[in-house]
């Protein structure tokens, strides 16, 4: 899972990512080519960008909806993995290519796509902020039993 700073620059990354040749681009050391349902290709199409790291070489993300999903396997389809684990995509309901949405459209649904990050990111730094909280707590508990 992207922790917060990661998160802040994917958010500007992904703004580009309606084009499905940079999506297409991330996947340059994708272990899936050949033979299987989860190729570069597909990947890209099914609205996903290539975020690796080093304990999670095979992590994607929705640059739309910010999903995360890992643990790929050949078999896979993108797109079913994608509509299962995130149905309400905007992305994946826009039922027309990119290069055929109105300016109208667009911003739209980029509206959308910064609301959704903006709620994410809302979400993860009330988690961090709860952690923050139980730690002190414990400290403070601690403190006081040794008094
Ligand atoms: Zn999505």
């Amino acid at each position: 899972m992207a922790n917060i700073e990661e998160m802040m620059g994917r958010f500007f990354l992904f703004g580009k990512m309606y084009s499905v040749e940079l999506r297409e681009k991330s996947f340059d050391n994708w272990p899936f080519r050949e033979d299987c349902n989860c190729t570069p290709e597909m990947m890209a199409k099914a609205g996903f960008v290539h975020c690796p790291s080093e304990n999670e070489p095979d992590v994607v993300s929705c640059f739309f909806c910010l999903i995360e999903l890992e643990g790929w396997e050949p078999a896979d389809d993108p797109w079913f993995e994608h509509t299962k684990r995130s149905p309400s995509c905007e992305f994946l309901l826009m039922g027309k290519d990119f290069s055929d949405l109105t300016v109208a459209e667009f911003y739209r649904l980029e509206l959308a796509r910064v609301k959704i990050y903006v709620r994410k990111l809302i979400h993860r730094k009330m988690e961090c902020l709860r952690d923050a909280i139980d730690v002190t707590l414990k400290d403070i508990n601690s403190q006081q039993n040794s008094i």
